[in-house]
């Protein structure tokens, strides 16, 4: 069986054929499916976003297709930036100047907890889907600690590693980030549906 991983991003498209791998699946890159275009984010929730991509992507193979959408919510900024994370303060530069444009937002605020999320979405010709969200809860520091990670992992405080996000491993950040509990749910759905 072959499925199609409508992702761009290249560790992406690893954490995910390996998995899909593991139940005898076929993964192919939007490349090696043939896909071009690019669909345009235009969603108001993570789900509808990963959706989108892989509709977009199913509908121009004829398989399966696996598509993902993350960020992180602030619980007093009212989940900001959510689904803008990685254009959140517009034309910012680089991944430090918005998780400062973040700080900025905050100064001042007490309720520093935040969310990081990662949803995933599988579609299959036939209708059917599997919607999975993995999530890993936090706090977002005044400052920033750490230089491993990425995006908004300097100012992400995890309480029960007693660390940033930006301080852990790689391997640690594999097994305990919201895309790896993601991950984790989309294997049970997908083996139950096998
Ligand atoms: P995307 O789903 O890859 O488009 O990610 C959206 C944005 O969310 C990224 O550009 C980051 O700003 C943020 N983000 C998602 N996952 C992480 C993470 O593991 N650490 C830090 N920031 C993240």
């Amino acid at each position: 069986m072959k499925f199609v991983i409508a992702t761009n991003n290249k560790k992406k498209l690893k954490e995910l054929s390996a998995i899909l791998e593991t139940l005898g699946i076929d993964a192919l890159s939007l490349k090696e499916a043939g896909v071009e275009t690019d669909v345009e984010e235009t969603g108001t929730t993570f789900a509808e976003n990963a959706r989108l991509k892989a509709e977009n992507a199913m509908k121009i193979t004829g398989l399966p297709a696996v598509a993902d959408d993350s960020g992180l919510e602030v619980f007093a900024l009212g989940g900001e930036p959510g689904i803008y994370s990685a254009r959140y303060g517009g034309d910012l530069p680089d991944d430090e100047a918005r998780y400062m444009y973040l700080l900025s937002n905050m100064r001042g605020i007490e309720d520093r907890t935040a969310r990081f999320v990662s949803t995933i979405c599988c579609t299959f010709p036939e209708g059917e889907e599997i919607l999975v969200e993995g999530e890993v809860r936090g706090e977002i520091l005044e400052i920033a600690i750490g230089d491993g990670g990425f995006g908004y992992d300097p100012v992400f405080y995890l309480p029960d590693e007693e660390c940033t996000m930006a301080q852990l491993s790689a391997e640690r950040k594999n097994e305990i980030s919201h895309r790896a509990n993601a991950l984790v749910k989309f294997k049970e759905e997908l083996v139950k549906r096998m």
